[in-house]
């Protein structure tokens, strides 16, 4: 899509700290982390949200929850632990509307995430 900022990203337009990449899905940092591992796993197909997912999507995301596991190891989280998060829509934070896996670790997290 155009002016989608992360289809950008997956283009090279703009640059990233690319963790991972794939035919189907980039992974990189998020600018402004919130925790010493903040990470953006993307698909490359650019699906607005989570519920504009389709039957013909669960291949990549159940390939994405892999690629998140393959990141954490290497990021030395995978034994401490860490935390996946999807904000949807206008009252779930989402503020890309480009589908996007936020994989946080590297300190101990609050166990309140809802605010
Ligand atoms: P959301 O609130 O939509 O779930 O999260 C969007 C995330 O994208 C935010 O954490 C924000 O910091 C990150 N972000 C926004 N623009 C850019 C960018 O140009 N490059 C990178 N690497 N991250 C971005
Ligand atoms: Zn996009």
């Amino acid at each position: 899509m155009e002016d989608c900022i992360f289809c950008k990203i997956i283009k090279n337009e703009i640059p990233s700290q690319i963790i991972y990449e794939d035919e189907n899905i980039k992974a990189f940092r998020d600018i402004h982390p919130i925790a010493p591992v903040h990470i953006l796993v993307v698909p490359k197909k650019h699906i607005p949200s989570l519920i504009e997912l389709t039957n013909e999507d669960k291949e990549i995301i159940g390939k994405i929850y892999l690629v998140i596991n393959e990141i954490a190891e290497k990021e030395n989280i995978k034994e401490k632990g860490f935390r996946v998060i999807v904000n949807c829509g206008e009252d779930g934070g989402q503020e890309v509307k480009h589908l996007h896996f936020h994989l946080i670790g590297g300190k101990k997290l609050g166990t309140k995430i809802v605010s």
